[in-house]
Order: structure tokens, then C-alpha cells, then sequence
């Protein structure tokens, strides 16, 4: 007998004909004898719509009262699913992130799984029954509710694969695979049969929502395999693992994210520990910073623009303008309406004029680059948000066609 994880979207059970759709693909896994443990997300743009309601009521809700909130999506689909497999005739259990044993810290809306304590898990698959359990939440050491951030029930399925040693981890979700960039958005993207972690990750990180990075990142230090597949079509999809057969390609994939802004602080002073000063009060904020640019020194004054994750803009703000005693810089300017088009591939290292095929690539479209990060796998711009598709689907067909 194998042990199966599955986890399925939001968009896969977005109604009941979905559900029911995901009931199918689990207990055909069942009759085959296989041990069955199905993660799912909470149905369609059910998380969008709970943290609109919220919005409504308080705009600056505690992040522990919007974890509670934002749970309970997951607590719908799962007891639906288990209906619809209780109606198929099939012996199944719903279980919440705390009853599947999932323990957190306590960063409230973005916590970080500590460990699953498996033994539920285990006792529901010894008594044969298929266990449901709602991605996305678990519990932290004050017994409160946590959310894993946006996109988390990936990492949901990915840690209880990660602590069954289960046999295959399958992603399910509204596309056939992982594609060299966004097949909604990018004409002539390709899907892959494979990628490797390490590029899987990048493209995680920089904007490419099919996986979310820190899945990717716990299933790289605990080997599990993935496959990323469609709910809706019965087909292969891609194999994410350490090392794939696929010749080694210049660039592997483009990614753009408009979940980004930027802030520049203008007129600090010029001298040694401005920047530390600045990044000092941010880190303390848990603040993530992304791209850093600082500006050359002119008449003892320079300039220092950074960029980070559009939920995190305003905290941001608020840390910077708790400086201007210590800093007495001239004034902070922000743009929210900025993106961030990134190609990745081990190739480039080895490889002279990447960047400035990239760079060619968006002068030809007339785009104006705002800001530029490298590393030896990616390269990455900050764009106005309007050019992002444009941008992207100009750069995948430079180096992919
Ligand atoms: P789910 O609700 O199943 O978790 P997501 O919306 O989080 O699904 O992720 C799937 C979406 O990711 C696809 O619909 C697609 O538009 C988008 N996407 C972005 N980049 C890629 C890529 N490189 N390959 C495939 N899909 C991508
Ligand atoms: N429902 C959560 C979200 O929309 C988690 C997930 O879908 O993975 O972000
Ligand atoms: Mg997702």
C-alpha cells in the first residue's frame, strides 16, 4: 500500500460540481488500495472575500483576529469534501490544522509550521479512512489559530508528506503544470515534465503563484517529490525534484510579481551607519526587504530606495517614520503601482549577455527599468505595474520564443 498526499486549490473546489469533481480523483486513489491524505484550500476567492469583510469592519484588525477569520475558509471546504466522499460510500475524516497536528509560531497571518505531530494522521489511515485536512492553518503554543500566509496550503501538504515519508505528493490545481511562465498571462509558454528545486524556488519567490515558495523550500530539505497536475484534466503534470534529465536551458522561466512597492527615503545623510540605522528599524519591524538601491553621495546628502511585498507597504512606513529624529532625512515617497518581472536558470552563470538581452528586450517595448537585482540564477527589474505583462511576455519570447 502506498500513501498518497493530495492537495487540491481553491479554484478545484469552488463549487460543488468541483467538489465532487475532487471526491472522484481521491477515492479512485482509495480503491486502489492506497492510503489517502487530501489537503484542500478554501473554495474559489472565499480568503479574498473573509478579508474583505474584515476590511469593512476594522481596516487595522489584530493579525490574530484575522487568522481566526481566515481559517475558517478551509473549515468549509473540508467538511465538504468529506461529504461528498461520505456520500460516494467511502469511510472519511475532516480533520482542522490542529487536529492533524499542526503546530506553528506565532507570527500570526505568516507563521511557520514547527512541526506535525503525525500521530492522528496515522491512527485515521490505520482504520482505513480517508483524512481531509484544511491547509493553510495550525495552532501555536497559546492554543490560538495561526494561518501559513497566502498560497500556504501547499506547504500544508508538503509538511504532512514531509512527516508520513508518503510515497507521492501531488499539487492539484487549475493548470496542467508548471509552464516557463504564466500560461494565462504569457503567449507560448511551455510547460515543463520537469524542474529542480532550486529553480522551482526562485520562480516561487519572484511571483510564480503555482507553487508557493515555501513549499517548494520544505520540499527540498525533506526530499519529497512533487508533481504539480491539473484538477480538471486527466494528465501528467510537472515533477518538481533535485535533479531533472532536461538539458540545462539558459533560462528556465520569467516571473513577474505585482505584489511589490517601493519607498524611497530621500536626503539622509551621507555617512557611515545611515543604511545600517534604516535597516536596522526595519528588521526590527519584520519587515522584508527586497531589492536595496542607495544613491551616490552629493553635497553630504544621498538618497536610499528599497522595495517590499505590497501587505508589508504601509508597516514599512510607519518604521521609516519613526526614524526621522535619528535619520533626519527630507522626506519618504512610495509607489505602490510598481512590479517586478524576474528570469531565472542555473544556465546564466556560465553565460556572458544575459542580462543585456533582457535589458534589450524591454528597451525594444520601450519600458523603463526602475530598479535591478542579480544573482548568479535570476535577474530581476522593478517596472511600473503597467508594463508587467507586456515585460514579461516580451523577455520569455527573447530567451524562450
Ligand atoms: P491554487 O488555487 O490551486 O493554489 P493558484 O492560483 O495559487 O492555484 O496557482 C495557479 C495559478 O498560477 C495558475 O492559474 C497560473 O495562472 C499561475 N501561474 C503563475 N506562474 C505560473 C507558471 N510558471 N506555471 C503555471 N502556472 C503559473
Ligand atoms: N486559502 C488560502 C489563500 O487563499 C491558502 C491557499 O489557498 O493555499 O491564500
Ligand atoms: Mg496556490
Amino acid at each position: 500500500m502506498a500513501l498518497i498526499v493530495k492537495k487540491f486549490g481553491g479554484s478545484s473546489v469552488a463549487n460543488a460540481e468541483r467538489v465532487e469533481n475532487v471526491a472522484r480523483i481521491v477515492t479512485d486513489e482509495y480503491k486502489k488500495g492506497n492510503g489517502v491524505v487530501v489537503v484542500v484550500s478554501a473554495q474559489g476567492d472565499t480568503t479574498d472575500d473573509l478579508i474583505a469583510k474584515a476590511k469593512e469592519i476594522n481596516p487595522n484588525a489584530s493579525k490574530r483576529e484575522m487568522d481566526m477569520l481566515l481559517s475558517a475558509g478551509e473549515q468549509i471546504s473540508i467538511s465538504l469534501l468529506a461529504m461528498a466522499i461520505e456520500k460516494m460510500g467511502y469511510p472519511v475524516v475532516s480533520l482542522l490544522g490542529w487536529q492533524a497536528g499542526f503546530h506553528t509560531d506565532s507570527n500570526y497571518t505568516v507563521a511557520r509550521i514547527k512541526k506535525v505531530e503525525s500521530e492522528r494522521l496515522k491512527a485515521e489511515l490505520a482504520r482505513r479512512n480517508i483524512v481531509v485536512v484544511a491547509g493553510f492553518q495550525g495552532i501555536n503554543k497559546y492554543d490560538d489559530v495561526t494561518t501559513l500566509g497566502r498560497g500556504g496550503s501547499d506547504t500544508s501538504a508538503v509538511a504532512i508528506a514531509a512527516s508520513l515519508k508518503a510515497d507521492r505528493c501531488q499539487i492539484y490545481t487549475d493548470v496542467d503544470g508548471v509552464y516557463t511562465a504564466d500560461p494565462r498571462k504569457v503567449k507560448g509558454a511551455i510547460k515543463m515534465e520537469e524542474i529542480t528545486y532550486e529553480e522551482m524556488l526562485e520562480l516561487a519567490t519572484l511571483g510564480a503563484q503555482v507553487l508557493n515558495n515555501r513549499s517548494v523550500e520544505m520540499a527540498k530539505k525533506y526530499n519529497v517529490e512533487l508533481e504539480v497536475l491539473s484538477s480538471l484534466e486527466n494528465k501528467p503534470g510537472t515533477i518538481v525534484k533535485e535533479t531533472v534529465k532536461m538539458e540545462k536551458m539558459l533560462i528556465r522561466g520569467v516571473a513577474a510579481d505585482k505584489n511589490v512597492s517601493r519607498i524611497s527615503v530621500v536626503g539622509l545623510k551621507d555617512h557611515p551607519g545611515t543604511a545600517f540605522k534604516l535597516f536596522n528599524a526595519l528588521g526590527n519591524a519584520k519587515i522584508n526587504i527586497d531589492i536595496i538601491l542607495q544613491s551616490v553621495g552629493r553635497d553630504g546628502t544621498k538618497d536610499i530606495s528599497f522595495t517590499v511585498s505590497a501587505d508589508q507597504c504601509k508597516e514599512a512606513l510607519a518604521a521609516v517614520e519613526k526614524m526621522q529624529d535619528s535619520l533626519k532625512y527630507s522626506k519618504i515617497v512610495h509607489d505602490e503601482t510598481v512590479a517586478k518581472v524576474s528570469i531565472v536558470g542555473t544556465g546564466m552563470e556560465t553565460h556572458p549577455g544575459v542580462a543585456a538581452k533582457m535589458f534589450e528586450a524591454l528597451y525594444d517595448q520601450n519600458i523603463n527599468i526602475q530598479m535591478i537585482s542579480t544573482s548568479e540564477i535570476k535577474i530581476s527589474v522593478l517596472i511600473d505595474a503597467e508594463d508587467a505583462d507586456r515585460a514579461t511576455n516580451a523577455v520569455h519570447a527573447a530567451f524562450i520564443g
